[in-house]
């Protein structure tokens, strides 16, 4: 068992620079809340600036040289030993999370906390795995291409997966040989900034992972650094588009984003309606609906809406009794993470019901007098162009509307800026596969929705990102190919 030391009664207010705990040179600081109550839980979280960005990044230029060079079986036992590290100590680290996340663990904190250790492991198994290319020599030259790392390179995350992102991103970069700064959320640092424990004992050394808290200034510090060679982005499309812009005007370093969704479920007369009713549910109910490829938007065909819609509604009023204290370990859904976000879904839930952009078919109330609770909330014979039909909402309310024809939609599905996930619910494959390739989308789900694997390529089409997570996509977003060509006639 390793030396974690770190619970919600001794929480980790430093920087992770050089493997060290060190203090902030910035004066200002973060504050946070526990969701739960709304009391507060730390106004001294380090807010990192300027010159705790710089020491970071000059750091990390120190340790890249020898980093890279490492062989690849020692960076795969680190990435291995971490993960092994992270999953012993798992409910410390959700219980840091859910303090200001306010995700029950049994629902979302081991879901989460494991699918960091498994990003880990899984790219572990690639550090000697992920090989060049090479190309005919009868031309006289000998064609090979490495993937070369970039160099310090960092991850800016969201507070809804606060730890799973942590594998997704630091997984790829560290196993390619990149050095890795990590930017936790302002709303969830806690988590990451335990990590120094673990990363020395997992053997890393210094400079070649390192965590700065912050809030949008120090994401743009980074983001905007000339020493900096890639950032890995996610969060809201207007905060990616701003790391676009700073990227292209610093030192253009590598982008990938991974933005936010408004995913459609097409339910057609011929599915399994138990299966649809199952998936649709929990694809806008758990975690609370704060999940970027939650099924917002369902579209059912006419000849099932009447069952489907009674069974739907049922199903999400019965999450409302499981939305409670996220400690108590009969909680599935836990509070909204603070009040602004609270206020942003009940914002939508009320302006929806005011403006008569739907029918409001059950939910839309807060749940409680304290802290962040709101139901499980379903409108019905939404308008086309309403705000609730269109927009990113980020928590749990789902829009329904009936369909009578593939055509129709399929219009309706793609006529969106967003594209990250669609789902598509049928028993006739040929169908299924011809809505697949339709959809305008990253991620197609049949039979299922909201969902992702670890081996295979996570983001979106439009402007739900720009490039992929996860699966080789993920180790190539952390690589450059190198052209070597060989005269074999000298
Ligand atoms: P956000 O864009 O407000 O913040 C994300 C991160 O960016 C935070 O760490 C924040 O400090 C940082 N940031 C803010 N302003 C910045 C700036 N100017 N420069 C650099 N960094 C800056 O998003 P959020 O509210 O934390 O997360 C919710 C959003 O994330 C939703 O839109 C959701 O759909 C999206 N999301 C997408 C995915 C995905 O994989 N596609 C996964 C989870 C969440």
């Amino acid at each position: 068992m390793s030396a974690f030391e770190f619970s919600k009664d001794k929480l980790p207010k430093q920087l992770i620079i050089n493997n060290e705990y060190v203090d902030s040179k910035n004066s200002k600081k973060l504050t946070v809340y526990n969701p739960a109550d709304g009391s507060l839980v730390a106004d001294d979280v380090p807010l990192a600036g300027e010159a705790d960005v710089d020491a970071a990044v000059e750091a990390a230029e120190k340790a890249f040289p020898a980093w890279k060079k490492t062989l690849p079986s020692k960076r795969r036992d680190m990435l291995n030993k971490l993960a092994d590290l992270i999953d012993q100590n798992a409910k410390a680290i959700g219980e840091l999370t859910r303090i200001t996340l306010g995700a029950p663990w049994g629902s979302f904190g081991l879901f989460e906390v494991s699918l960091c250790a498994e990003t880990l492991r899984y790219n572990a198994g690639w550090t000697d795995k992920f090989g060049g290319e090479s190309y005919p020599q009868e031309d006289g030259f000998m064609k090979i291409v490495r993937n070369e790392p970039l160099g310090v390179t960092a991850g800016i995350i969201p507070w809804n997966g606060p730890v799973g992102s942590i594998g997704l991103k630091a997984g790829p970069a560290l196993a390619t040989g990149n050095c890795f700064i990590l930017k936790p959320s302002e709303k969830t640092p806690f988590a990451a900034l335990a990590l120094l424990p673990l990363i020395k004992e997992a053997g890393f050394p210094p400079g070649v992972f390192q965590v700065l808290s912050g809030d949008g200034s120090t994401g743009a510090l980074l983001a905007s650094h000339m020493r900096v060679r890639k950032v890995s982005f996610t969060g809201s499309i207007p905060t990616g588009k701003k790391i676009q812009e700073m990227a292209a005007k610093s030192n253009l370093k590598r982008v990938t984003l991974e933005l936010g969704g408004k995913s459609p479920a097409v339910v057609f007369d011929d599915c399994n309606l138990e299966n649809a009713v199952n998936w649709t549910v929990n694809a806008i109910t758990g975690h609370s609906g704060q999940v970027c490829f939650a099924a917002s938007r369902v579209y059912v065909q006419e000849g099932i809406y009447d069952k489907f819609i009674e069974k739907y509604k049922t199903m999400v009023a019965e999450r409302s009794k499981l939305m409670g204290d996220p400690e108590a370990e009969s909680t599935v859904l836990g509070p909204l993470v603070d009040k602004a976000q609270f206020e942003r879904v009940t914002g939508f839930i009320q302006r929806g019901k005011e403006q008569n952009q739907g029918t409001l078919l059950t939910g839309g109330a807060r749940l409680g007098d304290k802290g962040y609770f709101v139901e499980p909330t379903v409108f019905t014979d939404v308008k086309e162009d309403s705000e609730i039909h269109r927009d990113e909402i980020f928590g749990p309310v789902s829009v329904v509307r009936t369909f009578k024809t593939e055509e129709e939609v399929m219009k309706m599905s793609n006529d969106t800026e967003y594209g990250l996930m669609a789902g598509v619910f049928t028993q006739d494959i040929n169908k299924a596969m011809r809505i697949a390739s339709e959809f305008d989308s990253g991620m197609v789900g049949i039979n299922c929705i909201s969902l992702m694997m670890t081996q295979a390529p996570f983001g979106g089409s439009k402007q739900s990102g720009v490039g992929r997570e996860a699966g080789i996509n993920a180790l190539r977003a952390f690589t450059e190919p190198k052209t070597i060509m060989v005269n074999m006639t000298y």
